[in-house]
């Protein structure tokens, strides 16, 4: 039994969600298979499929062959197509979305320096500055005896090797159960203990030791084909995995010579860790906090060193090759984790100059930081609540990190552009239950679908428009198509039963488009009530983007909760200037004072008639802008998690004019 399916895994079934599938595989009875252009590899072995190198947007079959073999090709397709799903309260990865916290740098090594100073180059691969004591941390290679056993020796050393890899499972078992691991870290470190356990590694080493090698010379050896298969794929991602493996094996070489790996324990405060190789889940369990940056001879952008340095915000720059050797005997090391430049033992000019950087960042940064948990007020003491604008996700801890007051603005339209089909009222239900979760009590204002014919989806036909954007769009599309808007409208009532959800109306023009939604509302509960589905209302709002939307404020601000301003879709409308269109963009400018009269009409008309008015518009997050609009009356602000410590520190500082 078989089922093909496009992936819509992000990145494709790298590490993590081929540490995942295999978890989903291995809960059914059933030998089930994946199969990506004629090869077909075990679904339960994380190494095989990562080395299938299935990417994103690729055709596969899932093949089941047992009693189970419906309910698993069923799982695992699912999993394949919509990989958030179900997996809310999983703890083995977190981020399912991007490898990092952090965009990756550029991975191409960047210009070689100017100035006078000597400078290793390497690959950049966590940005930021880092200046201090070189750490050096180079453990003696293993090597293996290269003993033959005799017949009557092999079982104990299969038992022997079983014993390694189940002492090296354990302890990976105890530092995911004990320690403060991130969700990102915590699932590197799940991806290394599969590995440990893929049948791919230990059956190629009970190969080798039943054909009379000692455990630790088939341990390399295994390792050392393995790696070389994940370098031979022509893709970096994996490329970076033959690193994960040589880290694995050396842990189970060291579990079976009864070693410990040199700690990482001691390093100090704001140190430069040197290293020509450092296993991932060393430097997870290593005290991140006092690494001041990383150096090393092996890995790359997107090695799990890398991810890791990033997620934590400690420049590194890696791949320096031999080079790393002038490194050893280092005193003092700076790094430039943005240019992929390492300067050993720097002269006084050159710590002036990282000493100033340094000074500077962290000021910047520090200086936001402390915004992160304000609750910003204005003079009569009302809270001005700063929310992010979010459409995935995986973009939750982000947001939080920054200190979003909840949610101004979930697009919805990724959840329906990422699929080939239209997302089911279940996928959709659960998707804005883990929203309204991750910030209850705060709300999360989610905008019903805000799609068109610029954007096509799978599911829904567009007609061909001469303009798009003056057409059928947002909700004058909703309303047309019920079938698609009560799904979503039911996913919404079901979720507001796990937080503080809010919905939005967008491309308003009238107020017949309000009234029609609440009647489609009012039946979507009937339905669910009729159905003992458990359901809770939501406060109904209206985005402001359409001229006709300023105008009929006053009448609009009787008929809902809220308005968000949506200054991007306003602007390109009031001005009649194509927000896309390079050539009318100086007339897409929100300050103009035809779009600063319509931004405080519409405040006007919220205030008079007592309902919330915020805006989710770009020029929510202008600092310059701000105390404006807290003057005509807005009292919520979304913006992109990035500006949110800015936009806080903004408030708080017109307080402390006052
Ligand atoms: C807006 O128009 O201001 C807005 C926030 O929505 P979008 O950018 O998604 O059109
Ligand atoms: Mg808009």
């Amino acid at each position: 039994m078989e089922r093909s399916t496009i992936v819509r895994v992000h990145e494709g079934l790298h590490a993590r969600p081929a540490t995942r599938f295999v978890k989903l595989a291995k809960g059914f009875e059933s030998d089930v298979e994946l199969v990506k252009d004629g090869k077909a590899v075990s679904a339960k072995s994380s190494v095989k499929l990562m080395l299938l190198a299935v990417k994103e947007n690729q055709e596969v079959t899932v093949r089941a062959n047992g009693a189970d073999a419906i309910e698993a090709i069923e799982a695992l397709i699912g999993y394949l197509e919509n990989p958030r799903a179900g997996l809310d309260d999983e703890n083995d990865g977190g981020d399912e979305g991007s490898e990092a916290a952090a965009p990756a740098p550029k991975a191409t090594p960047a210009a070689a320096p100017t100035d006078g100073t000597p400078k290793l180059q390497g690959v950049a691969a966590s940005e930021g500055v880092a200046i201090g004591p070189a750490f050096a941390h180079f453990p003696p290679e293993i090597e293996g005896p290269g003993r033959r056993l005799q017949a009557d020796e092999i079982e104990d050393e299969l038992k022997r090797f079983r014993g390694a890899v189940a002492s090296v499972q354990s302890r990976m078992d105890r530092t995911l159960a004990e320690s403060n691991l991130s969700a990102g870290d915590r699932g590197i470190v799940a991806a290394l203990r599969d590995i440990a356990a893929d049948d791919s590694l230990t059956g190629e080493v009970e190969r080798l030791i039943k054909g009379g090698d000692d455990a630790v010379s088939a341990v390399i050896a295994a390792a050392a084909t393995i790696a070389a298969d994940f370098s031979a794929v022509d893709d970096p991602y994996l490329n970076a995995r033959a690193d994960d493996v040589h880290a694995v094996g050396r842990q189970i070489c060291l579990a079976l010579l009864g070693q410990d790996e040199v700690s990482l324990e001691t390093i100090p405060q704001g140190a430069i860790l040197i290293a020509d190789d450092i296993g991932a889940w060393d430097l997870a369990r290593a005290p991140l906090k006092r690494i001041g940056g990383v150096v090393c001879g092996h890995g790359g952008a997107t090695s799990h060193i890398a991810i890791i340095a990033r997620s934590h915000g400690i420049p590194a720059v890696l791949g320096l090759g031999d080079k790393i050797n002038e490194l050893r005997t280092a005193r003092e090391v700076a790094i430039d984790g943005n240019a992929g430049h390492v300067i050993v033992d720097p002269d006084e000019t050159a710590r002036a100059d990282f000493t100033r950087r340094l000074e500077a960042a962290a000021q910047e940064r520090a200086g936001l930081k402390v915004f992160k948990n304000v609750t910003p007020t204005r003079a009569d003491g009302t809270v001005i609540e700063v929310a992010a604008n979010i459409g995935s996700l995986e973009e939750i801890e982000a947001a939080q990190e920054a200190g979003a007051m909840g949610v101004g603005l979930f697009r919805t339209e990724l959840l329906f552009m990422r699929h080939m089909h239209l997302p089911s009222e279940e996928m959709q239900a659960e998707t804005y239950s883990a929203l309204a979760r991750a910030f209850a009590p705060h709300p999360v204002i989610v905008r019903t679908l805000d799609i068109g014919g610029d954007k096509p989806i799978a599911g829904i036909e567009f007609p061909a428009e001469e303009n798009p954007f003056l057409g059928w769009r947002g909700i004058r599309m909703c309303l047309d198509r019920p079938d698609i808007f009560k799904r979503q409208l039911r996913a919404l009532l079901r979720a507001a039963v796990h937080g503080n959800i809010k919905v939005m109306l967008p491309m308003v023009s009238e107020i017949g488009e309000v009234r029609r939604t609440r009647a489609l509302v009012d039946e979507c509960a009937g339905e669910l009530n009729a159905e003992g589905v458990r359901h809770a209302s939501f406060d109904l709002g209206v985005m402001i983007e359409t001229p006709a939307a300023v105008l009929i404020a006053p009448a609009l601000a009787k008929e809902v909760g809220f308005f968000s301003i949506g200054t991007n879709d306003l602007t390109q409308y009031i001005m009649a200037a194509d927000r896309l269109n390079p050539t009318v963009a100086k007339l897409n400018d929100v300050t103009n004072p035809a779009v600063m009269s319509a931004i405080e009409l519409t405040a006007k008309a919220g205030v008079a008639a007592g309902i919330m008015v915020g805006m989710c518009g770009e020029a929510a997050g202008r600092p310059d802008l701000i105390p404006t609009f807290i003057g005509m009356g807005l009292t919520e602000l979304s913006m992109s998690p990035a500006s949110i410590q800015r936009a806080k520190k903004t408030i708080a500082a017109m307080a402390a004019e006052r």
